[in-house]
């Protein structure tokens, strides 16, 4: 059992290796295959020893063996992290199909995590690819089809199998990135009243919208409502912690698409349990 975790979070570093490539080249839509890794700095090529998670990290002491310069602490935190939602992924769901699906969410979670982050971008390469992915996982593992089982059933209609599984997973979409889609259209439009600061701009980018739509399509419309819910508090309590503490911040430009993502994680690992307690402390549950 525990050789089973150690070997998950060997894998989970090597794939966060991975990631940190995706990070750092898809926002500037650089291709993630070619060429090999070099130093940002002497373009030196990395050499495959001072390849390997975390140790080249430490051996190397922070710095690239030819120039010298820093290496981004962000190359061992995205490798750790990467094991560490493998190794949760395994805890809750095994070794099987479920694990697969929610691993391979986690990851391209962290990748929009961090080019949110680092660049406020969210790459349609991963979004799209993610949507794609949801929608084929809903084929063999089942997503959550409320409300629209519920909604179906008035009609007589009763959904079961694949079926209510799409239903779920389309359902999530179209709520998850309906309801951004309406924010964003709402906030450009208001924005461009003269008092409420003129021009009209952007608050939420389309990346966010892709983002929930890809949530969706994983997770079904109640975990999706979650994760916005979760996102918008952990938003919240840091953007206005952050700005009692500093006021410039009123102006800083908040990366959305990370809270929800770290949100997204959370709830894919232990969403369930969360809402039912929810329904079960609001008496929405018998
Ligand atoms: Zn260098």
């Amino acid at each position: 059992m525990i050789t089973t975790y150690i070997v998950i979070g060997l894998f989970g570093l090597c794939f966060g290796s991975f990631l940190n490539v995706c990070i750092s080249r898809l926002p500037r839509g650089e291709s993630i295959v070619l060429p090999r890794s070099h130093c940002p700095r002497c373009n030196h090529a990395i050499r495959w020893y001072d390849n390997i998670p975390l140790i080249s990290y430490l051996v190397l002491r922070a710095r690239c063996r030819d120039c010298h310069a820093l290496i981004s602490p962000l190359y061992p935190v995205v490798e750790a992290l990467t094991a560490l939602v493998l190794v949760l992924d395994f805890h809750v769901y095994g070794l099987g199909p479920e694990f697969i699906k929610y691993a391979l969410f986690g990851m391209l979670l962290i990748v929009l995590i961090f080019t949110d982050l680092l660049d406020r971008r969210i790459p349609h390469a991963v979004t799209i690819f993610g949507i794609c992915l949801g929608l084929v996982f809903s084929f063999f593992i089942p997503v959550d089809d409320r409300p629209f089982g519920w909604i179906f059933r008035h009609w007589d209609i009763y959904l079961e199998g694949f079926p209510a599984s799409l239903a779920g997973a389309v359902g999530g979409a179209l709520v998850g990135g309906g309801l951004f889609y309406a924010v964003r259209e709402a906030y450009y439009w208001l924005s461009g009243f003269s008092w409420l600061g003129g021009k009209s701009k952007e608050g939420l980018g389309f990346g966010d919208v892709m983002l929930m739509l890809m949530v969706g399509t994983f997770l079904g419309v109640p975990l999706t409502l979650m994760t916005i819910l979760l996102a918008s508090l952990m938003g919240s309590v840091l953007g206005l912690g952050m700005i009692a503490i500093d006021p410039r911040f009123r102006k800083y430009q908040w990366p959305y698409g990370t809270f929800l993502g770290i949100a997204a994680i959370y709830t894919s690992l232990n969403g369930a349990w969360l809402l039912d307690w929810y329904l079960r402390w609001s008496g929405m549950a018998a």
